[in-house]
């Protein structure tokens, strides 16, 4: 390695080095604490950080164009756009002094009446979740399930410290039905993961509590009303706390936005970390170009599948269990009520919708066009949704016999 050049700078020191790769390693000034990854996590942290440290002595590195990672928020075409997160529940009282700090508190917007209706997809279409005793009269769950469900308060409460996932749990708890299709769909909704494999102390863990601690969820629930009745809060539901779910003016991404201002000159961008090294004294953090950066300290507040990739040369580390943690694909899709819009249905009311996205996936593509005159000349797919009268939607169902049906005219 042949030194190339030493350049002093008034307020930082940079240190090139050319090694016989052409390969060049930047470092850059010491920094007392370095936090990896500028989603909410690594933001809120290090704006606390800057409470104490003079912002110099503080680097956020982040790897993306912009700050916020999954929080950002945008208008197209005149809507305003989550990508990721689209609210909060309003319980917490630190994100609600966090967002007094950032001077953001008069942009909170609570989420209107209609996204109380939560629905779960069934067969025959959508189903709204209701509460007792409308929720006894629904197709949600069968005359077993329910029952099953209603012995809740006479299981006895788990007695061993074995890990459990959230679906075993459900399971042991209400009934195997309830646990495949209320609680794995919520667990769905909340953690787009799957109830069999996620820890219930670690993703609900006043689920947890409530079993310990009042020997079952409903015992728990009951508890938790007459509290907060006395008190006059919101007891919430098993999942979490209770509270409204919020957002801001213009988006999640107001929150992220500020809070990155607030910290502007102690983050730098397009700095994807590819390795973490330790030299006895200092962490050293070197970016995708070369970069290296020192701190004393440490705070990876990356998602585990980028901690995983990440080539950390420290002793004791956890980046092996974090590259071995499952992330799901997803995709967010907006959707609006548009008055304006020419496929707006004035029957469909947002708390109660008629359309909605069903889940598709590519399987083959055909080695030809099917045409629809074609498929009504065969008497078999008479019944085929699509070929009968004003049924006309772009995605339909088919069932297991029409598409061996269709294949075989291809
Ligand atoms: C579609 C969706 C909807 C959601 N809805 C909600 C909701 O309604 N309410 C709610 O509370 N939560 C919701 N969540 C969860 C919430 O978004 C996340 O828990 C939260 O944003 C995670 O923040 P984070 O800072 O921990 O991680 P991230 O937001 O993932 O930030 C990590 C940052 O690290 C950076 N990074 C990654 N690798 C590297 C690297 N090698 N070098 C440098 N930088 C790197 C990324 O660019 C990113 O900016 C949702 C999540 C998704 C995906």
């Amino acid at each position: 390695m042949t030194l190339q050049y030493l350049q002093m700078q008034t307020e930082r020191f940079l240190l090139t080095l050319k090694t016989e790769s052409q390969a060049v390693i930047t470092i850059k000034a010491h920094k007392k604490v370095i936090v990896l990854g500028a989603g909410i996590s690594g933001l809120c942290t290090a704006n606390r950080l800057c409470e104490s440290y003079a912002s110099d002595e503080v680097l956020v590195l982040d790897g993306a164009e912009k700050a916020g990672g999954y929080i950002q928020s945008e208008r197209v075409d005149g809507y305003l756009c989550d990508r990721g997160p689209n609210g909060f529940l309003s319980k917490e009282p630190l994100t609600l002094e966090w967002i007094e700090e950032l001077g953001l508190s008069g942009e909170l917007v609570r989420a209107n009446e209609a996204s109380a209706h939560r629905f779960l997809l069934l067969e025959d279409g959508l189903v709204e979740i209701q509460p007792p005793p409308a929720f006894l009269f629904s197709p949600i769950l069968s005359v077993k399930g329910k029952l099953r469900l209603a012995l809740e308060p006479f299981i006895s409460r788990k007695t061993d410290d074995a890990p459990e996932s959230v679906w075993n749990f459900a399971s042991r708890r209400i009934g195997s039905e309830a646990a495949d299709t209320l609680v794995s769909a919520m667990v769905l909704g909340v953690f787009g993961g799957d109830a069999h494999g996620l820890s219930l102390a670690h993703c609900f863990p006043r689920m947890a509590e409530m079993e310990s601690k009042h020997g079952g969820l409903f015992k728990a629930m009951l508890a938790k009303k007459k509290e907060a009745k006395a008190s006059g809060t919101s007891a919430g539901g098993p999942m979490g706390p209770g509270g409204a779910l919020t957002t801001f003016k213009e988006g999640m991404g107001r929150l992220t936005c500020v809070a990155a201002e607030k910290i502007a000159d102690s983050i730098e961008l397009n700095a994807q970390v590819e390795r973490v090294t330790y030299d006895q004294e200092h962490f050293v953090v070197t970016c995708a170009d070369g970069t290296s950066y020192t701190a004393d300290s440490l705070v990876s507040a990356l998602p585990a599948y980028a901690v995983g990739d990440i080539a950390w040369e420290l002793e004791g580390s956890i980046h092996d269990a974090a590259g071995k943690v499952e992330c799901s694909p997803l995709v967010v899709v907006c959707t609006a009520f548009d008055k304006k819009d020419k496929h707006y249905d004035a029957k469909s009311d947002p708390g109660n919708p008629r359309w909605y996205l069903v889940d598709v996936k590519y399987v083959k593509k055909f080695k030809r066009t099917v045409s629809l005159a074609e498929l009504k000349q065969c008497e078999v797919l008479e019944d085929m949704q699509l070929v009968r009268k004003g049924n006309r939607l772009s995605v339909m169902p088919v069932t297991e016999q029409q598409w061996e049906f269709i294949n075989g005219m291809l």
